[in-house]
């Protein structure tokens, strides 16, 4: 049988990350033991149920007690109190990782509590759906997604290939970042789809002329794509609004900028700029589904297509 890649994982939050972490590396033995912990006995409970890991710690200091490398997929704002509350327990040598989605306030908020002689690197598996919860999670979830790691200064460079191959091992591919970057870049492709979402959604809501039946009985037409992303999990989204301030309020200047431009033509009934507006996006999707990152399908209902068993939801 093959040398497992490490001995011990301790995967720190069992939500939709941490449980697909879960489902993969069992997959792929990539773990000798996998210890599992969360901040409620409720999501502990199910986890065990569901056989995510191979034992249950209700304090996170236990679970990651020996491990080679520990996982933190918990709601961004939260990962500083994880790390403070690990720290004491942290192996030395051993590498520990986020899945946050952002970087910058991850860093800032758990580099003081890793002790000298621990390893860490954050990270962010550009891979998710709308769930949450340790029933979401499934082995596939990081099949050909990006993962970006982020190398501290100082960051030991066999520390981040054992990193980087266990991602690999997990299906990604892996890219390295700085954190200003990684920011600024999920602040368009992430940040700012899910608050326009979230803000579409909210106003047809709102919308009094239009009733909520109709909203639900037409929603076939765009509006129901926003709500996919519209589902996301309010906590999450909350933390990386909060965490990544700068980055969405210049996105969303620059958008606003974007908007206004197309408001115009519209009331001028500029045909040409909104072809023109209209192609070049086109091509934009194009370019994804031949980067592997989209399928071309007409019903972006993903799920429906990637994981037939989700179909119906
Ligand atoms: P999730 O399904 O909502 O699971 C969150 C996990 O964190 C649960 O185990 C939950 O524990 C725990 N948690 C929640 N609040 C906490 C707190 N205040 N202190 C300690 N633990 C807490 O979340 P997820 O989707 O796996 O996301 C985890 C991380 O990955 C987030 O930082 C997110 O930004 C990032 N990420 C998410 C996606 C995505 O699409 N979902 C994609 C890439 C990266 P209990 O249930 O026990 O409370």
């Amino acid at each position: 049988m093959r040398q497992p890649m490490f001995e011990k994982i301790a995967l720190v939050g069992i939500g939709l990350i941490g449980s697909s972490l879960a489902h993969v590396i069992a997959r792929e033995g990539l773990a000798g033991h996998v210890a599992v912990s969360t901040r409620s006995p409720g999501t502990l409970a199910r986890a065990r149920e569901l056989g995510l890991g191979d034992s249950w710690h209700e304090n996170a200091a236990d679970a990651v007690s020996e491990a080679d490398l520990v996982i933190v997929s918990v709601p961004v704002g939260a990962s500083g109190p994880v790390a403070e509350a690990i720290s004491p327990s942290l192996k030395p040598g051993a590498i520990v990782t986020d899945a946050g989605s952002t970087k910058k306030s991850v860093i800032s908020d758990m580099s003081p509590h890793i002790p000298d002689g621990v390893h860490f690197i954050p990270g962010h598996p550009i891979a998710g759906t709308e769930r949450s919860g340790p029933d979401a999670g499934f082995a596939d979830l990081f099949e050909n997604r990006w993962c970006i790691l982020i190398p501290l200064p100082g960051t030991d460079a066999g520390a981040l290939e054992k990193l980087s191959n266990f991602w690999q091992a997990c299906g990604s591919n892996v890219d390295t970042m700085d954190p200003d970057h990684h920011d600024l870049v999920l602040a368009i492709v992430s940040h700012l789809p899910h608050i326009i979402a979230y803000n579409i959604v909210g106003t047809a809501d709102d919308l009094e002329s239009v009733t909520k039946s109709e909203v639900i009985k037409y929603s076939a037409s765009g509006f129901r794509d926003f709500t996919r992303l519209a589902a996301s999990d309010p906590t999450m989204w909350r933390d990386v609004c909060l965490s990544n301030k700068d980055a969405i309020l210049e996105m969303l200047a620059r958008f606003s900028e974007d908007l206004s431009s197309l408001q115009r033509a519209i009331r001028w009934g500029d045909g040409e700029k909104l072809f023109d507006l209209f192609t070049r996006t086109r091509e934009v999707r194009r370019s994804i589904i031949e980067a592997g990152q989209e399928t071309d399908t007409p019903d972006f209902g993903r799920q429906a297509v990637l994981h037939p068993e989700h179909a119906k939801d």
